[in-house]
């Protein structure tokens, strides 16, 4: 599934999809810092205690057999919420994507997802709404 950076997905208004990426669509390429990389990479070895996530996701940059990765990650920003699937360590490393600089700055300064610090940062910043629409469907 291909989402553009920076639009709402489509359960909730207060999410917002960054690295969404697909082979049909053009998506932004160059250096990202080590820490943001790293830092991804531990928030994506966390789990969410009180939302599972679901997704697979196959990557079809790749020019012969495309890795999958499973799951997709919640980390908040300023006022919502943003949602990456796993594979986004595998765009950055393999394919030189650049995700946006804001949120970037967000991976940086999130908390460990296992934290009380998270679960605050993730409901006061669209968390609660994101939570009343799942409960919807
Ligand atoms: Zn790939």
């Amino acid at each position: 599934m291909w989402i553009a950076d920076n639009k709402p997905e489509t359960v909730s208004p207060t999410v917002i999809a960054i690295g969404w990426l697909d082979i049909e669509h053009p998506y932004p390429t160059g250096p990202v810092d080590e820490a943001v990389y790293r830092k991804l990479i531990e928030l994506c070895k966390m789990n969410h205690g009180f939302y599972a996530t679901a997704g697979n996701h196959t990557c079809n940059l790749c020019q012969f057999d495309g890795v999958h990765d499973y799951g997709d990650v919640y980390i908040p920003g300023n006022g919502f919420l943003y949602i990456f699937p796993k594979m986004i360590t595998h765009y950055i490393n393999i394919h030189w994507y650049q995700p946006p600089h804001a949120f970037c700055q967000a991976v940086l300064q999130c908390p460990p997802i296992n934290s009380m610090e998270y679960k605050k940062a993730f409901l006061s910043n669209g968390g609660r709404e994101f939570m009343k629409q799942l409960n919807k469907i």
